[in-house]
């Protein structure tokens, strides 16, 4: 009989071939799974390998957060990093503040007050395309950082909807699922006609 497939085998697998790392694509069951509690399988070295193969690929990509099921490892890990760069109309609007790089481990969240924020949202694994999400403005987030340590904080405006974003990717849920389907717009389209950050003219054009 052999033994089980542990973690530690799939994450050595898995960072064998060196990152950036493949990016599970929409359609992929891995994306609809939900992923497992982590609960320190993994040696520390071979955590922070992992964690760095996150990072590069989520950079390259570019992207402002990676959860493990987008490469493909069922394990409640994220990891964000927003530069943000230099404020301007739109990342005033949409409360879009510079994020140090950071992971979020066995990550849940709730929303706080009942205010609202509705943007377009895209994501690694549906290139190509956005959608407009309402997602609360501010959220309690709490879980654990890499080290274990107990995280339990309000995270508000852009970031809070990347906390979210990725948490749901745990769940097995895609931004897909929450999104206005009539605002679905091709990146293209995207930069041709919704520059502006506010969502109001492309949902009344729109229909949603
Ligand atoms: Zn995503």
């Amino acid at each position: 009989m052999s033994s089980p497939v542990t973690l530690i085998d799939r994450v050595e697998a898995l960072l064998a071939p060196g990152a950036p790392l493949p990016l599970v694509l929409a359609g992929d069951p891995a994306l609809r799974r939900p992923a497992d509690p982590y609960d320190g399988e993994l040696p520390p070295a071979l955590l922070a390998d992992l964690l760095a193969a996150m990072r590069v690929t989520m950079r390259e990509a570019p992207g402002v957060g990676l959860a493990a099921p987008q490469i493909g490892l069922g394990v409640r890990i994220a990891v964000i990093e927003d530069p943000s760069p230099l404020p301007t109309e739109a990342s005033l609007v949409r409360d879009r503040r510079p994020v140090p790089f950071r992971v979020i481990v066995n990550p849940r969240y709730e929303a706080v007050g009942d205010v609202a924020a509705e943007f377009y949202e895209g994501c690694l694994s549906v290139p190509g395309y956005q959608a407009v999400v309402r997602r609360a403005l501010t959220v309690r987030l709490r879980g654990q950082d890499e080290t274990g340590a107990e995280l339990d904080e309000e995270v508000r405006g852009w970031p809070a909807r990347i906390v979210a974003h990725e948490t749901d990717h745990l769940d097995g849920t895609l931004y897909l699922d929450r999104a206005y389907t009539r605002s679905l717009a091709s990146t293209q389209v995207l930069q041709e006609h919704w520059t502006r950050p506010d969502v109001g003219l492309s949902r009344e054009l729109l229909g949603f």
